[in-house]
């Protein structure tokens, strides 16, 4: 046999001259983060930018240095800076440093955590274990590391679905003869609850959205009338998803009396915490997410608000042999040993969908450690102190309206001048918003509440500082003035 003639590989050609580009990445990288403070929260991208990301599939390569040269001619500048300390958009967070380093480092080991004795298997097991005692599950609850809230909720509710309607649904489905199975959350709740549902098979028809009060919380003697009528048309209810931090207003469901009700009627009790869960740590909205803990599945971020770079949630199930009944499946290549390569722990894809998964668990374990729970409960507090603070701003600002409860670290409010009409209201307070944006002065983002369009401020931002809020107010009462004036 003679051997291929070519050996060819991917690594550098040169590994002085790699390293000294990685490391002139890194020093950049750390520079753009120090000094982002002092650039636009935003900037328009130019046309012809756009325009040289639409370039044909490459046959042959190039240098490195170039492509880099490339990077940051082209992407860095027209970042969505959720980076920023102005930056308050739907439910982003930050990322850090220790995270930057977590994720550089994690692909430089870069290994598949599903199966195998090998240490990240390790630390994925003991991040999934501090997750569980930060949200107060027990310690026999089981886990997983998820790419986000979206994942976590639809793993918790396939167990959800698959306990509830018995052993062998994964086997037979829904059958033709069985009723209809229904699904309860609020007029509040997240899409991505909806797509579960439809993905599950359930049916979007059969997610029944309880009324709020309000204060945008679900009203739980609405849930028992819904139980009770989707029980009586011959239904089969099994699981009701409370909101712990709701992506509008930051509402948080009524904990105690959904899990009573859950309770009562046999139903599995779900959280979504995506954003709010992991506020239990501030003392202030302890009390209001008790029972939390007691439910029987719970999805939450850590990407939101533990400030991880992009994407890492996570969701705990009670019931670990629930949990495992629903995804545990050993095709022949996919067998443990006890010993070797294959040994280890249970590989993860008994515990979910997804099979290959990286090691996003170092930025969970390295972070955990370094900030320790204080770290996290300060700024998540400071957080909602600081929502409570432009609340209170705007509340005393002439021409600025509170629209909403701030709950959480949110703030949903808008420009208004008595006389106005709410048509006349909501167009004002479109183009502020862009202005507002387009000048990089902040970056909120918007929501409607009862036909009301608002300009919506959410911190999950470990860098936001008072005067950035001072600077937001001012420009929300200065852009609305000249608005208001021109009409
Ligand atoms: C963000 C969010 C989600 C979705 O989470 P992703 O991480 O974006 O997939 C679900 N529910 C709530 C309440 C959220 O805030």
């Amino acid at each position: 046999m003679t051997p291929p003639p070519t050996e060819y590989d991917f690594d550098p050609t040169d590994w002085p001259t790699a390293t000294a580009l990685g490391q002139r990445m890194l020093a950049d990288m750390m520079t753009y983060l120090e000094g982002v403070s002092d650039e636009a929260s935003w900037q328009q991208i130019p046309e012809t930018v756009k325009e040289r990301m639409r370039a044909p599939l490459p046959q042959t390569g190039q240098p490195l240095e170039e492509i880099y040269a490339e990077f940051l001619r082209d992407v860095v500048p027209y970042n969505k800076k959720n980076i920023h300390p102005a930056f308050y958009a739907w439910v982003q967070g930050t990322g850090t440093v220790t995270g930057l380093l977590a994720d550089m480092l994690a692909s430089a080991l870069n290994p598949n955590v599903t199966i195998g004795e090998h240490m990240p298997m390790y630390v994925d097991a003991q991040a999934v274990d501090w997750c569980k005692e930060l949200m107060g599950f027990p310690a026999k609850a089981s886990g997983m590391l998820v790419s986000g809230g979206s994942m976590a909720n639809i793993t918790a509710l396939t167990v959800a679905r698959n306990s509830q309607l018995g052993t062998d649904f994964r086997e037979e489905g829904f059958g033709a003869d069985m009723p209809r199975t229904t699904v309860y959350c609020s007029t509040e709740t997240h899409s991505c609850v909806q797509k579960a549902v439809e993905i599950l098979g359930i049916g979007n028809r059969y997610l029944r959205r309880v009324p709020v009060n309000d204060r945008y919380e679900m009203d739980h003697e609405a849930l028992i009338r819904a139980i009770e009528e989707d029980i009586a048309a011959g239904h089969r209810p099994i699981c009701v998803v409370a909101t712990a931090g709701t992506v509008n207003t930051g509402a948080i469901d009524p904990m105690e009396a959904i899990f009573n009700i859950c309770r009562r009627y046999g139903l599995w009790f779900h959280v979504d915490g995506a954003y709010g869960a992991l506020c239990r740590l501030d003392p202030v909205y302890a009390d209001r997410l008790a029972y939390m803990e007691r439910a029987d599945s719970i999805a939450f971020d850590l990407h939101k608000w533990m400030y991880l770079p992009y994407e890492v949630g996570c969701v705990l199930i009670r019931d670990r042999e629930l949990h495992r009944r629903s995804f545990a499946l050993t095709p022949a290549y996919l067998q443990s040993s006890d010993r070797g390569l294959a040994g280890g722990p249970e590989p993860l894809n008994n515990y979910g969908f997804e099979l290959s998964r990286g090691f996003k668990a170092l930025k969970v374990w390295m972070s955990l450690k370094e900030n320790g729970v204080e770290g996290y409960a300060r700024l998540i507090a400071q957080n909602n102190r600081q929502a409570e603070y432009v609340g209170g701003l705007a509340g005393a600002t002439e021409g600025l309206v509170v629209v909403a409860p701030v709950s959480m670290s949110i703030v949903c409010l808008r420009y208004f001048r008595s006389g106005m009409t709410q048509l006349e209201s909501n167009a004002l307070n479109q183009e502020l918003l862009l202005r507002l944006h387009e000048r990089g002065i902040a970056s909120p983002s918007s929501t409607v509440l009862g036909g009301i369009f608002c300009i919506r401020i959410c911190i999950v931002n470990h860098k936001t500082k008072n005067r950035d809020l001072v600077r937001l107010v001012e420009a929300l009462v200065e852009i609305g003035n000249e608005l208001y004036r021109s009409v």
